[in-house]
């Protein structure tokens, strides 16, 4: 019994250690992955919510395989912050943006397209040539640019940060604070980066039902943002006593499964055509 059970202890082990060794995604198999070009933009609306007016967009990276199959970001994107592919990746996205949905954004300047930034992007300026580059001379403006940056970005180099902001402002982009609230660093901290927007994160919105009369977190996010004079967006909106109570508190915008999930390209073409006609 004693030489079953460790037979089979050492199966589980050897099953596990396979799981562990093949679930995440390696550096070469992402490197694979970028130049059979498998890392595609999905597009969220971003909604108005005084309104109902469509404004933009988050790009949400996907990675779609030979056979079809899409694999959201959970499976990738850790490796690629950590290994620094992120930073080629998210160039290729731009192009795709470009490809995508450029004409539809030539000919409607008020909205926005979102990119989500990481750590690695405040290593050097790169990031600041290579926005420059890609859309000097795109169709869509600099000025419809908006860079998302995670709170939980460790901010050691806070001169370096501030640098690399200010410079993708001067460009004419806007920089929002992503996944406020999550954070340790205090959003008044962050104010002296100097950012545009505030995107309060999920985690905030989810408990919000038609009983709520407050929401700590929320409300003080709000009054924060507003003294500040930054927009705010709440993301990961389902219900609509959530919008009446954003609406209420005076948040501008929000995007979420109500409105509409990660879109592809084609499908998002088809609701900026059809909410924004020409
Ligand atoms: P995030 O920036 O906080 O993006 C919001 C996430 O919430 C997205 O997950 C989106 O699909 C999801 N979401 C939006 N509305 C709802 C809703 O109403 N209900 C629910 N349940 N979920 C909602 P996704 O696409 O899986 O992306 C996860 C994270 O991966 C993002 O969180 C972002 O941090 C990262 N990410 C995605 N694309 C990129 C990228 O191109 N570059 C970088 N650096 N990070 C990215
Ligand atoms: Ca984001
Ligand atoms: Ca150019
Ligand atoms: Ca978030």
């Amino acid at each position: 019994a004693l030489v079953a059970m460790s037979v089979f202890a050492a199966v589980v082990l050897g099953i596990a250690v396979y799981i562990a060794r093949r679930g995440p995604t390696t550096s070469d198999d992402i490197a694979a992955g970028m130049r059979k070009g498998e890392f595609i933009p999905y597009y969220q609306p971003v909604i108005n919510i005084s309104n109902g007016r469509l404004e933009g967009c988050e790009v949400l990276v996907r990675r779609r395989r030979r056979d079809g199959s899409i694999e959201v970001p959970a499976a990738f994107i850790a490796q690629a912050e950590i290994d620094g592919q992120i930073v080629p990746m998210t160039r290729q996205l731009m192009h795709s943006v470009i490809n995508d949905v450029g004409e539809l954004y030539a000919r409607r300047p008020q909205l926005t397209v979102a990119f989500n930034l990481c750590a690695q992007h405040f290593r050097d300026d790169e990031i600041v040539r290579d926005v420059d580059e890609i859309f000097s001379g795109s169709p869509i403006r600099p000025s419809q640019l908006v860079f998302e940056v995670t709170e939980r970005f460790p901010l050691a180099d806070f001169t370096k940060a501030k640098t690399i902001i200010a410079r993708l402002q001067a460009l004419g982009a806007k920089v929002a604070l992503d996944d406020a609230g999550t954070g340790h660093s205090g959003l008044a901290a962050l104010h002296r980066l100097g950012m545009d927007i505030v995107k309060i994160d999920k985690l905030f919105i989810d408990p919000i039902d038609a009983s709520t009369t407050q929401a700590p977190i929320v409300d003080s996010l709000v009054a924060l943002a507003k003294s500040f004079g930054m927009a705010m967006v709440a993301e990961g909106v389902e219900t609509l006593d959530q919008v009446n109570y954003l609406r209420a508190k005076g948040v501008d915008q929000a995007q979420g499964y109500l409105f509409a999930p990660p879109l592809p390209a084609a499908s998002f073409a088809a609701l900026v055509a059809a909410m924004i006609p020409l």
